[in-house]
């Protein structure tokens, strides 16, 4: 997409720390790491949302992602690795190319989710939360 940055690391036009690349997916370090080896793996064709990259894209991000992940632990030693994807600006996304964080992680390494862990109020609640899923839920 014009204008896209993810696009032009994609084509070349901007340069990148390229780790990975086929004819679907581009795996490149993000520039402002979280730990050192953060990564990013991107579609190569552009998709604002991670919901409508095709079937066999998306499962080949997941794939070399995770493989990229067992990459990080060998290389840096990590001790683990976390998947982050933010789709929509209200979950933090900023640039709007669909792309998959992976990020290397060591036991002390002081970095914290913020995670606010909430409560149902009843079990009917949350049946009904689930049921509304479900109905809209297109595969
Ligand atoms: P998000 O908040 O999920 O949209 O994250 C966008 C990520 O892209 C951030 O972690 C940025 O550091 C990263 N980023 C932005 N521009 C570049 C770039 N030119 N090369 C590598 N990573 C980038
Ligand atoms: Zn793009």
């Amino acid at each position: 997409m014009h204008g896209c940055i993810f696009c032009k690391i994609g084509k070349g036009e901007i340069p990148s720390t390229k780790l990975y690349e086929d004819e679907l997916v581009l795996a490149f370090l993000d520039i402002s790491p979280i730990n050192y080896g953060h990564l990013l793996v991107i579609p190569k064709e552009h998709h604002t949302s991670a919901s409508t990259i095709p079937e066999a894209t998306a499962g080949r991000m997941f794939t070399v992602s995770a493989r990229l992940g067992v990459a990080l632990k060998r290389a840096l030693n990590a001790d683990g690795y976390n998947f982050h994807l933010a789709d929509g600006t209200c979950a933090g996304q900023v640039v709007m190319h669909a792309h998959l964080h992976v990020i290397p992680r060591h036991a002390d390494d002081g970095f914290h989710w913020n995670w606010r862990q909430k409560k149902y109020d009843s079990d009917d609640q949350r049946d009904k939360i689930a049921a509304k899923i479900i109905e809209r839920l297109k595969l």
